[in-house]
């Protein structure tokens, strides 16, 4: 499998270059040159497979070139046995027609760790066939960096380093970070906010220089393998259902445009789906764009869902490629205008966005009448995120007897405060995890400063 930029000009790749490259060298995101595509009576025949073996059907095209069948077989093994339950990605009906399937079953309790867990274990495998080592440095508001973290923890050729903003994190997620002890994690809590942390991620990449001729990896789903690994359950959960001889539609609680693109992908390679909804917060650059053909960049809002509190969504140039007809030069052109301002999409492609996607924002104060409500009816506790994406899915629903899927992509117990907001008692940590409050902690609290920053990493990364 070959991978191509969005932007046209960079290298094509393969898919070891890919996993262990960042951004295209044009600014670009990598994309398969061809997506494998598969029948219904394939897809058929994997109903009874388990998620493991599910995913190993799915992933293989596009790890081929790279990765011996019987070595990736072994990484996604040890990757979903390490899931907390034997179902890996379950399903749970709320009400006729309409279910979530819980994505936080993983180490960390949220979806990130079905690519972060792989993610990990293929860099470590790719490294280790070179006698390279590689430098990851990630940002994250919440859930990528403790998934990240977790998912390089035990690597002989990686060391980790992840920028949050200091006391800006809830102590769940902060804890599940740095209370990771192994000598090649380093978690940096940054005098600064979320996009600070951001942009000395962006202006690192750009200038390498203080890395001594060392690399650095990406952890963010700019990483092609992060999408990849994501595509999977969409099958999983439509074979559950009755698919590929019956339609399903998602709802997908979406920030960086990252999990639902895995669902078109999905599409794309011949699983039948109904709807794809995109659900957003009032962070609702997407919302605006599909139903207003509105790309404009808003401000920063701070909501009770904040794994979706972002002003662009990076991801949905991916799709933009496709909609532009695979037109590099034109997804160029599109994203250095909008880098200026507003921009609108011609509207031929707008209107095939909307074929693809319907959307709809939903505010604080609707994920916490959504997570009592379901939770009146049901006995169900949504986290916030899963609950904009149930709302969303209900307003959006267009046939009443396709069932409709929200992806659960966090476990209630990160965010007890939308729990608590929704007038319900804050969840239990799972056993698991139980002695989070107690653990140790390390953390290095650094300046807003990216030459502080970078000191520290050149003098801690290991050679
Ligand atoms: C990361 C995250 C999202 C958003 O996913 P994208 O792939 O960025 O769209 C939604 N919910 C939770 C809980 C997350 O951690």
């Amino acid at each position: 499998m070959k991978y191509i930029s969005t932007r046209g000009t960079a290298p094509v790749l393969n898919f070891e270059e890919v996993l262990l490259a960042g951004l295209a060298s044009d600014g670009g995101l990598y994309v398969p040159e061809t997506l494998p595509s598969f029948s219904k009576e394939e897809i058929a025949n994997w109903a009874n497979l388990s998620y493991a073996e599910l995913a190993f059907k799915v992933i293989s095209p596009f790890v081929s070139d790279s990765v011996a069948a019987s070595d990736l077989k072994k990484m996604i093994d040890e990757t979903y046995a390490g899931f907390s339950h034997s179902a890996v990605a379950p399903l749970k009906e709320l009400g006729t027609n309409e279910w979530v399937q819980e994505l936080f079953h993983g180490p960390t309790l949220a979806f990130k760790d079905f690519a972060l867990q792989l993610l990990g274990r293929l860099m470590d495998y790719a490294l280790a066939k070179r006698g390279e080592r590689l430098v990851i440095m990630g940002a994250t508001s919440g859930d990528t960096g403790s998934a990240a973290i977790e998912g390089c923890r035990h690597s002989d050729h990686l060391d980790i380093f992840i920028l949050h903003p200091h006391n800006r994190v809830s102590e769940v997620q902060r804890r599940q970070m740095t209370t990771i002890l192994e000598d090649n994690v380093f978690n940096i809590a940054l005098e600064g906010n979320f996009d600070d942390c951001q942009q000395m991620v962006k202006d690192s990449f750009a200038d390498q220089s203080f890395l001594n001729g060392r690399k650095l990896g990406a952890v963010n789903s700019i990483n092609w393998a992060r999408i990849m690994s994501q595509i999977v359950y969409y099958f999983s959960a439509a074979l559950a259902l009755g698919g590929p001889y019956r339609e399903v539609s998602f709802s997908v609680p979406t920030g960086n445009f990252g999990d639902i693109f895995a669902g078109y992908l999905a599409k794309q390679m011949g699983l039948p789906i109904k709807q794809l909804v995109v659900a957003t917060n009032r962070n609702d650059i997407l919302h605006r764009v599909i139903s207003g053909n509105d790309m404009s960049k808003g401000t920063l809002e701070h909501t009770l869902s904040p794994s979706m509190d972002i002003m662009v969504s990076s991801n949905f140039e991916r799709l933009l490629f496709d909609v532009y007809g695979r037109d590099g030069a034109a997804i160029a052109d599109l994203m250095d205008r909008f880098k200026s301002g507003p921009v609108k999409l011609d509207g031929a492609r707008w209107d095939s966005v909307r074929e693809l996607f319907d959307s709809a924002a939903v505010n604080d104060e609707d994920t916490c009448a959504t997570i009592a409500s379901v939770y009146e009816e049901t006995g169900y506790l949504l986290d916030p995120h899963t609950a904009i994406g149930v709302k969303a899915g209900r307003e959006c629903n267009r046939d009443a007897s396709v069932p409709m899927i929200t992806l659960a992509t966090a476990h209630p117990v990160k965010f007890p405060d939308a729990v608590l907001k929704a007038g319900l008692d804050a969840p239990q940590l799972p056993p698991h995890m139980a002695d989070l409050f107690e653990r140790e902690e390390r953390v290095s609290v650094i300046d807003n400063d990216i030459a502080q920053v970078q000191a520290f990493m050149a003098g801690h990364m290991h050679d």
